[in-house]
């Protein structure tokens, strides 16, 4: 960082005469287009925003430590989860659809975006509050964004096309029903889980293969707010996530989320009872128990938002050796994605910053030339060389692991294994997890939802997809609703239902 003790300068360095008086023809003159000073001060301020993320544009991060606690090498070789290994870690938590100045409370999926610094080269897990997604397919991924964000005509995001995307995509149906519960507003980004939510493969120094699933479970306990509680909150304070996590780190309340991994032997992937690589599926606990690695904390604030937090770039494609993809469609789509948006969003040498270079790797790539390139290879330029250049070096980078995979080119859904629904996991989780008081706040929450604008076709869908849910849920969702419309317009909810009023008046 320059030094800004004494006298103020322009970007070149030049000392300037005022902060305060533009160059003008007399006190009252008009001011003169040579004043460099203030036409630079102008074209930078005008220059100060990138382009938002899309999505995930309002987050906040900060820095800190992942430490191994357990000794997890008979599946891995990468360096970061070597027993007793320290690496340093940057975190970035968001919401989804809403943009920068958008409310941290309102009801979303959460973004939990790391970076770890390891000797191996960066290592990125990008992740959400939730160990699900709404869709398998990235082909989908696009069009679910724009549901979820503004409309073409009025720029308002509208319910009413959200539950028509939902209720036309079955597959949604275990997020949006999680998202619908408590978790759907965390009380702060510290009282909240982070998953991997894909299935990534893990390797050996032996070159045994493990499919993987990513539990940061926080140490603080899962909390969250209601409703009622996330809306006050939106009035009271947009930041109140951001605000969270800065003040308990300045305060020395370090929060920390202990790594737990789930982890499926390679073959057992073959005849699992339903598809593991998707993305709308978690692995039950009972099959696959989580088993504990480490710790990651969080004890630095960034000095500088915009560098250290709005620049950073996160993507699953960062895979250290001992780590990597997996058959996961979505996983494979965002493998391309995430770098493609970085380049667009912040240029073509966004790994040039600091936040997104290695912090404990030297970087030997051929990369070169490029907008806002400040260090370039030096000769020689291409390879294979005979002067001295890097070489890749198999021994260190380790060989090529992943999974035999042969067919047809199709365009079609993965192939359906005996336990594969769009319903089935949702219904465990509104069933068997919840209790009687949080069901009643997830009738109420999808009641009030519902109630926002959703027109006729779409709330007839949407009462039979929680029914395909659960159907005693359904038939609650579809009542409040029912209520809730007598309540504020008698007529029109006869019109809507007239068979229904019919019954009611003869009662
Ligand atoms: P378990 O009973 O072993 O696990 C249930 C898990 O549900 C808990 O461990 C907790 O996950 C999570 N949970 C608790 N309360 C809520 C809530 N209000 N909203 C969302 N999740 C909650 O059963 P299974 O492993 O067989 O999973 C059953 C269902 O639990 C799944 O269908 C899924 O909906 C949900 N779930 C499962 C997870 C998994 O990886 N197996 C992870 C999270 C949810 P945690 O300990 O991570 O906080």
């Amino acid at each position: 960082m320059s030094d800004r003790s004494s006298y103020t300068t322009d970007d070149a360095g030049i000392p300037v005469p005022s902060d305060e008086h533009s160059l003008t023809v007399g006190p009252d003159g008009p001011i003169l287009l040579h004043d460099a000073y203030l036409i630079e001060k102008m074209a930078q301020f005008n220059r100060e925003r990138v382009p938002e993320r899309q999505p995930h544009a309002k987050g906040g991060g900060a820095f800190g430590t992942f430490e191994v606690t357990h000794d997890v090498s008979a599946y891995t070789r990468a360096d970061v989860f070597q027993p007793g290994k320290q690496t340093e870690v940057l975190a970035r938590f968001s919401t989804v659809a809403g943009e920068r100045g958008s409310p941290d409370t309102w009801r979303d999926p959460r973004g939990f975006a790391l970076k770890f610094y390891t000797e191996q080269g960066n290592f990125d897990m990008v992740g959400n509050n939730t160990p699900v997604f709404f869709l398998r397919d990235p082909m989908k991924f696009q069009d679910f964004i724009r549901s979820q964000k503004r409309r073409a005509d009025n720029n308002l995001r509208d319910h009413d096309m959200q539950w028509d995307f939902w209720t036309l995509s079955p597959e949604s149906a275990h997020q949006v029903a999680w998202l619908m519960g408590d978790r759907g507003i965390p009380r702060s980004w510290r009282h909240m889980n982070g998953y991997s939510s894909h299935t990534y493969l893990w390797y050996n120094a032996a070159g045994e293969r493990f499919w993987v699933k990513y539990h940061f479970k926080s140490d603080q306990g899962v909390e969250f707010f209601t409703q009622d509680e996330g809306d006050q909150m939106a009035a009271m304070d947009t930041d109140y996530h951001t605000r969270d996590l800065f003040e308990h780190i300045v305060a020395g309340e370090y929060p920390s989320w202990t790594l737990h991994m789930q982890i499926m032997p390679f073959d057992d992937a073959k005849t699992y009872r339903f598809n593991p690589f998707d993305l709308t599926k978690v692995w039950p606990h009972a099959d696959y128990p989580l088993i504990e690695v480490g710790r990651m904390t969080l004890n630095r604030n960034p000095s500088d938002y915009h560098t250290e937090i709005e620049q950073a770039a996160f993507e699953p494609s960062n895979a250290v050796p001992g780590t990597g993809p997996s058959p996961d469609k979505m996983l494979l789509g965002r493998w391309f994605s995430y770098p493609d948006a970085h380049r667009h969003r912040i240029g073509a040498n966004y790994k040039l910053l600091p936040v997104n270079s290695p912090h404990a790797a030297p970087v030997h790539s051929y990369s070169k030339d490029g907008q806002m390139r400040y260090t370039n290879v030096t000769d020689p330029v291409y390879v294979p060389n005979s002067k001295g250049g890097p070489h890749a070096d198999p021994e260190v980078s380790g060989p090529v692991v992943g999974w035999h995979t042969d067919g047809e080119m199709v365009r079609t859904a993965y192939a359906l294994r005996a336990e594969d629904d769009d319903w089935g996991q949702a219904r465990t989780l509104v069933r068997e997890v919840l209790d009687d008081a949080a069901r009643q706040r997830l009738v109420d929450n999808i009641v009030g939802h519902l109630l926002n604008g959703v027109s006729t076709p779409v709330l007839t869908r949407a009462f039979e997809y929680w029914r395909s849910v659960d159907k005693e849920l359904g038939d609650r969702v579809e009542s409040g609703v029912r209520a809730k419309q007598d309540e504020s317009d008698p007529k029109a909810a006869e019109q809507s239902n007239p068979a229904r009023s019919g019954a009611r008046r003869k009662a």
